[in-house]
């Protein structure tokens, strides 16, 4: 039997050709889960006055030195601050000012007592505690300073970024581009999801699963329809997704041993292409290379192969391109029964349940490369090592995770 090629490396192999995209400017409500591709640095201070952190009195925070419930101290109002107001006049000892929560202290002014902390006595007020100096005042700049970096480039847009961008005026961000993926299809068995199935026909699956592992990986997915098993077919399904300029191209089936060869052909004549046979299960056949300088994907046609060797090699690439974090999160998790594999890495589909003692790893049923509800139910893929064919109940691996352990969608 021919060497079979090791994941990693073909992994590695895989990146070392991949090369990051350039930038986009986009308005900020457009910008959510975006890469930033530019430090931001703070224009201005944060907040750009000191303010009041509560509805109270602004005074002097002598004034209130021997202030208790049993000895309210009276001071006279004179002014009244409202949040968007600007103060003018300067606050003197024995005055105290109604000021609103985010309103500009007034200078002279050391302290704010909440309104709780008193008795509006109008023209005075009763301040019925002793006060700390800058008790409840927010400084200027103590969120963040000018010239200060407000967050580097690659940081991922979440809502506190938007936030914090539209805080320091950032109305368009400089943002890394979104790979533009062609998902290609091809195969005589396929009908598309509004077609009804003839004998011998499925519908095509891999198409709509693969763009969404695009999309989820930051990536715009286009799908094209599927192409007949011929030569013309084939060859005007990526003639048609050259004229989309793709950054990645990624079609499914077509790649083993066994399947009309005719992708090979047309790769043949369009880039340069390899065919590798990967030390791993599912997904041993995969071809990697370049058609007209776009790097191309050909994964196996088994819808969850197709999803497996996604996960291990189009999402770090996609990631590359994107200067997004790669890796999906990993935990350890005791398998609940036996395991076994011919001996090539294995992604087994498992469910995980949190225990006193960590995670258990449940296999979830037909583990067949073509029963997709493998990976429905999956939770994450338990790794078994290369070489190992049996792994025993109880013993440790390592699942990458499918989805989020907390939040909705898990039963
Ligand atoms: P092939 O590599 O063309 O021999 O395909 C391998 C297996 O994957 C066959 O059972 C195909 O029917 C199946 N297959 C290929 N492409 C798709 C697809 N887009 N959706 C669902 N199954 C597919
Ligand atoms: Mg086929």
């Amino acid at each position: 039997m021919p060497q079979l090629l090791n994941a990693d490396t073909a992994l590695a192999n895989i990146l070392g050709d991949i090369t990051p995209l350039g930038h986009e400017t986009v308005p900020l409500a457009s910008s959510l889960n975006r890469i930033i591709a530019e430090d931001i640095i703070s224009p201005i201070n944060l907040p750009p006055f000191d303010n009041s952190a509560m509805d109270g009195y602004a005074i002097q925070a002598a004034d209130s030195q021997r202030a208790s419930p049993a000895n309210p101290i009276a001071l006279d109002v004179v002014m009244d601050i409202l949040a968007g107001s600007a103060p003018t006049g300067q606050l003197e000892t024995g005055q105290a000012a109604r000021i609103m929560t985010g309103a500009p202290l007034p200078t002279g002014a050391t302290a704010v007592v909440p309104v709780e902390d008193t008795i509006d006595n109008s023209p005075q007020v009763a301040i019925l505690t002793r006060i700390e100096e800058n008790a409840h005042i927010r400084r200027v700049g103590e969120n963040i300073a000018a010239g200060a970096v407000v967050m580097t480039a690659g940081t991922l847009i979440r809502p506190a970024e938007l936030g914090m961008l539209a805080a320091v005026g950032q109305a368009e961000v400089k943002v890394i581009r979104q790979p533009k993926v062609l998902i290609l299809t091809t195969g005589d068995e396929l009908v598309d999801i509004d077609q009804p199935l003839k004998p011998g026909q499925i519908r095509d699956t891999n198409s709509y699963a693969l763009a969404g592992l695009v999309q989820q990986a930051g990536g715009q997915p286009v799908r094209l329809p599927i192409a007949k098993d011929s030569l013309e077919a084939i060859r005007a399904l990526y003639r048609k997704a050259l004229e989309h300029q793709p950054d990645m191209l990624i079609s499914s089936a077509g790649v083993s041993v066994g399947a009309a060869d005719l992708v090979r052909v047309v790769m043949d004549e369009l880039g340069s292409i390899d065919f590798w046979r990967i030390n791993m299960r599912p997904g041993k056949p995969l071809a990697y290379g370049a058609i007209q300088g776009v790097p191309f994907f050909g994964l196996p046609g088994n819808p969850v192969s197709a999803m497996v060797t996604f996960e291990i090699f189009v999402r770090p690439a996609l990631a590359k391109m994107a200067g997004r974090r790669a890796a999906p999160p990993i935990i350890q998790a005791k398998i609940a029964a036996d395991m076994t594999s011919d001996g090539r890495r294995s992604y087994n589909r498992v469910t995980l349940s949190r225990t006193d003692n960590g995670f258990v790893a449940h296999e979830t049923g037909s583990q067949s490369s073509g029963a997709l509800m493998s990976m429905v139910l999956a939770d994450g893929l338990a790794v078994i090592p290369e070489g190992q064919r049996r792994v025993p109940a109880g013993a440790e691996l390592s699942v990458l995770l499918l989805r989020p352990l907390h939040g909705s969608g898990k039963k």
